[in-house]
């Protein structure tokens, strides 16, 4: 079963002027996958993220998550599915600023079963996980912008997603510790993590196995790498 099947989605804008976000297109990304989608600022990318995310549902079109047809649901029910399934990881970190960084990853914790006396454990384990173990009581304003979105990757994972979907996630950071985060990024896809990685620069790209481009809200890749065509 993919992790994302759209099946002939599509999201208008209905306007007036009615904006074509997303054009009719069908994406299959199979579990395991690293891919990056690149196009430039107003061409779609954050619609597709947004859709892959339940944060948008698409106008027409069937969108499956893990083989789960997500059309119809109730807000209730997209919220569960979000939270079992996917992590977030965006360009400004988005971290509460009076919280530590293991606070923060805990507080991820809040709406999902999680018993109270395991949070703490699985919220240090996973800093370990993104080489911040030494860092779990430090405030995000002590804190150098690699770390943290490095903690920001630890409160996305810490639900244990099969899906980590990333805009942007290095677009705050210099070069050197973009690429740092692009290697913990390699590391969760060597451990079979699905990641979906929205870009605006061709070094993250070469990261993904696999580019989507968007232009004008339509979706394209070079035949030889495309997957199951649809
Ligand atoms: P990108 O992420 O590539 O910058 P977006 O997906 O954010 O592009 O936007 C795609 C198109 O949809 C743009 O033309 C944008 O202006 C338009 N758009 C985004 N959100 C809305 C909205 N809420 N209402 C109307 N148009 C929107
Ligand atoms: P990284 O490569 O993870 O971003 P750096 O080598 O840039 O880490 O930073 C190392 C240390 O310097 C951090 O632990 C942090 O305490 C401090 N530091 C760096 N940048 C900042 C910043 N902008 N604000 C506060 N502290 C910072």
């Amino acid at each position: 079963t993919p992790v994302i099947e759209f099946r002939d989605v599509e999201l208008t804008y209905p306007g007036p002027p009615a904006v074509h976000a997303l054009r009719p297109c069908d994406l299959r990304i199979d579990s395991g996958e690293f891919i990056t989608v690149m196009g430039p600022s107003g061409s779609g990318k954050s619609t597709l993220l947004n859709i892959a995310g339940l944060l948008d549902a698409p106008t027409r079109g069937r969108y499956l998550l893990n083989g789960i047809d997500t059309r119809a649901m109730g807000a209730s029910r997209l919220a569960a599915l979000r939270g079992e399934h996917i992590g977030f990881v965006f360009q400004a970190f988005h971290l509460l600023p009076h919280r530590s960084a293991l606070e923060n990853v805990e507080l991820a914790m809040l709406y999902q079963s999680v018993p109270r006396g395991q949070r703490r454990l699985r919220a240090t384990a996973v800093l370990e996980r993104v080489g911040l173990g030494h860092r779990a009581t430090a405030l995000p304003t002590q804190m150098s912008g690699g770390e943290r979105q490095r903690v920001a990757v630890a409160r996305a994972l810490v639900g244990e997603p099969s899906l980590l979907l990333c805009d942007e996630p290095t677009g705050n950071l210099d070069s050197d510790t973009a690429a740092s985060l692009l290697a913990l990024l390699d590391t969760l896809h060597r451990d079979g993590m699905t990641l979906v990685v929205i870009t605006h620069d061709a070094q993250v790209a070469r990261h993904g196995q696999r580019t989507v481009t968007i232009r004008d809200g339509v979706l394209s890749e070079p035949a030889r790498q495309r997957t199951g065509a649809a």
